[in-house]
């Protein structure tokens, strides 16, 4: 046993708590939902869960993955090129792809082993990439992993001025690829689809949409942010995760060509070298995508409810960030400001994250509110009065 290991990481935790900065993991006994039982706290409203749709405890979700589990078994045995694929994995990503307007599909267990999978493997020598400076961390790592011989360079946020003057300064590259979040998760914002989906052709280079935040949540039925714009079909990749509003159990995907997904299927190492999504989280977020595709008023009321949220928190004395998702954060300072206004509102029974520093720049710390579908109008009006409240206490 090492001792000062142990002693040094101890004096790191203890800074984290003494700075107020030390994050809570609150234990629940329900299922994620608008209201979830928590230890110490009875009954909690959600408002920070990526369960956009309320599709994480829907009965046919549920029942699904049982299906699948009593089918499939619960191990996946090896990754897929070694033990096989499962049927259930070929007809979620079969109607994955047709589903984000692509040819082909690739489940992985996460998006962020989907970011992973696919930046470093279509990288490499003579390769430039430019990312927005919002992206999120399983962008940034993925660029990190493309290694020395790919040149790295960071955009301003959403910027396309700036973009595409890093774009002509290098031209000859052999390969230019652009990445950018759909839905910036801290910001809120959604990024400018259309004019990248032009500058990107104008310039020759491959487009990439983390559309984690935007699955389920964007454009008229829930396509995500291409549909929003309307470049459905237009965009060269599309990664997302099945793990928020598609369910919110796990997994993630690449859509693209048929030969970017053949190349990943040899390739990539989150692929090759570690084991399939399991089968019941395959089949739930099948079912997922089923009742998304069935129930498009999923997707406007939840478009509603952010809209009539927003405003109301505007018509409160709020001044949450400008946006048309469903994430809705409100700046208030300082990290320890951010993590106190949670705790403040998880005692009067809401429960909304607070984010400061690495997460977001320091000074720009915040709560961020996540809107649901399931999210009745009563439910937000309470979580409107605790906001007030806790703001009026001088938090
Ligand atoms: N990409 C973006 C933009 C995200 O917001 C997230 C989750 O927060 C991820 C990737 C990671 O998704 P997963 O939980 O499927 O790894």
């Amino acid at each position: 046993m090492n001792i000062k290991f142990q002693n040094e990481l101890g004096a790191e935790l203890a800074a984290l708590k003494a700075a107020g900065t030390l994050k809570t993991f609150h234990s629940i006994q329900s299922p994620q939902g608008p209201v979830v039982r928590m230890d110490g706290h009875d009954e909690v409203l959600v408002l920070s869960s990526n369960n956009y749709l309320g599709l994480s405890d829907n009965p046919k979700v549920v029942e699904a993955g049982i299906q699948a589990l009593k089918t499939y078994g619960a191990g996946t045995g090896s990754v897929r090129f070694i033990c096989g694929t499962f049927d259930i994995h070929r007809a979620l990503e079969k109607d994955i792809a047709s589903w984000v307007g692509c040819e082909s599909a690739l489940s992985y267990v996460s998006c962020w082993a989907a970011n992973e999978g696919l930046i470093p493997t279509i990288s490499g020598e003579g390769t430039v990439i430019l990312s927005d400076e919002l992206n999120h961390a399983s962008i940034i790592d993925a660029c990190r992993l493309a290694g020395k011989t790919t040149k790295r360079m960071v955009y301003k946020h959403a910027d396309l001025a700036d973009l595409r003057t890093k774009l002509r300064e290098n031209k000859d590259a052999k390969r230019l690829i652009v990445i950018t979040d759909g839905v910036f998760s801290m910001e809120g914002d959604i990024a400018p689809l259309a004019d990248l989906v032009k500058l990107c052709e104008e310039e020759d280079a491959i487009l990439i949409v983390d559309d984690s935040h935007g699955t389920g949540v964007l454009g008229k039925t829930g396509r995500g942010v291409a549909e929003h714009f309307e470049v459905l079909g237009k965009v060269d990749i599309i990664t997302s995760t099945l793990g928020k509003a598609l369910g919110g159990a796990a997994g993630g995907f690449v859509a693209g060509p048929r030969q970017l997904i053949d190349y990943l299927e040899q390739k990539s190492r989150t692929q090759l070298f570690s084991n399939a999504l399991p089968a019941t989280v395959a089949g739930s977020a099948h079912e997922a995508l089923l009742q998304l595709k069935a129930h498009p008023e999923l997707v406007s009321t939840l478009q509603e409810n952010s809209r009539w949220f927003r405003g109301r928190l505007k018509e409160s004395g709020f001044d949450p960030l400008d946006g048309e998702s469903a994430i809705i954060p409100v700046i208030l300072g300082d990290t320890a400001r951010a993590i106190r206004f949670s705790n403040e509102l998880l005692k009067k029974g809401i429960f909304v994250t607070g984010f400061g520093f690495p997460v977001v720049p320091e000074g720009k710390a915040r709560i961020r509110i996540q809107i649901s579908a399931a999210h009745t109008r009563d439910q937000l009006e309470r979580v409107l009065a605790a906001l007030v409240e806790v703001k009026a206490s001088g938090v």
